[in-house]
């Protein structure tokens, strides 16, 4: 029988929640900006601000939530239930027992998990990683985030501390990450970085889509800076790729989605660096559910609390 429940994705600029049914269609979605300010408490309201919101509209429609699911940025223990730490927006958000708290707010099961493994998640279920069990997973933002599904699961690493991918070095050079480590692949192959390049470039300021649609009229300079784009995360993919064996590498983000020539020209780099063996069988591809997939993958984990 369908079932329903609420994704929440929380992000560093915004809160997003949808009502999802359990296959994989949004029947409501909204969103609201992330309380930064207001610290963990004003999270934690706007969290219960937008579940009730959600849950309303539910009961408007008829439709019976099943539970809670969310994607937050960080560690989260093991068992779905408390926030460790590591979110580097969020400095105070460590050891929040967040699924207890919620579940006393909202009287309705609730269960967490990172961001970058909700979106995985729901790429998986839902999305463009269907019926593949081995994949690994790339989003390309401000930063890059990423996950790893090996024979069916997402590796979490030891208590839940993986998985960095942004951070594997990949380059000697001397551009200093947020992570304190030196030559990080978000620092190269992030939009932030595109975006920073290209001004070094040209003096102009200049965001992903317009720097693609320059790109696409043949600026030589967008040209330039694609290319370093394409030939360092072709690097970091490569790695990936070497180590993991996927089936399937799925690369999500908005500049992901800017048309068929990104992934061609990726996948020339990418090809051009793996090891013929490990990339034998891996497939690269746009993933699918946009900025929907952590709100889609959180909302999953409620689906899967009911059959537990
Ligand atoms: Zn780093």
């Amino acid at each position: 029988m369908k079932q329903y429940a609420i994704g929440i994705d929380l992000g560093g600029t915004m809160i997003k929640y949808a009502i999802v049914s359990s296959d994989g269609e949004i029947i409501y979605q909204s969103s609201t900006l992330t309380p930064l300010d207001k610290g963990v408490n004003g999270i934690v309201d706007a969290f219960i601000v937008a579940a009730k919101a959600a849950i309303d509209e539910a009961s408007q429609r008829g439709v019976e939530i099943s539970g809670i699911g969310i994607g937050t940025p960080g560690i989260v223990s093991k068992d779905g239930r408390t926030v460790v730490g590591g979110a580097e927006n969020l400095p105070e958000w460590h050891n929040l027992p967040l699924a207890d708290s919620l579940e006393a707010s909202l009287g309705l099961p609730v269960a967490i998990m990172n961001d970058a493994n909700a979106m995985a998640l729901g790429e998986s279920i839902f999305g463009a990683a269907r019926n593949v069990s081995d994949a690994v997973f790339v989003t390309v933002g401000t930063g890059i985030g990423g996950a790893v599904m090996i024979d069916g699961s997402l590796w979490r690493g030891y208590n839940g501390r993986g998985m960095e991918l942004g951070h594997i070095s990949v380059d000697a050079g001397e551009r200093t990450c947020a992570c304190g480590g030196k030559g990080c692949l978000e620092m190269y192959a992030s939009t932030s970085a595109l975006v920073k390049r290209f001004k070094e470039l040209t003096g102009n300021d200049a965001d992903g889509r317009i720097i693609v649609s320059l790109y696409n009229s043949g600026d030589e300079k967008a040209i330039q800076a694609m290319t370093e784009h394409w030939r360092y995360l072709g690097r970091g993919i490569a790695s990936f790729i070497n180590i993991f064996s996927p089936q399937m590498v799925v690369v999500g983000g908005g500049i992901a989605e800017a048309g068929s020539f990104y992934l061609e020209n990726l996948s020339k780099e990418v090809l051009s660096r793996a090891l013929p063996v490990s990339a034998a069988e891996t497939r690269l591809v746009a993933a699918r559910l946009g900025n929907t997939a952590g709100c889609l993958g959180a909302a999953s984990l409620a689906f899967r609390n009911k059959e537990i």
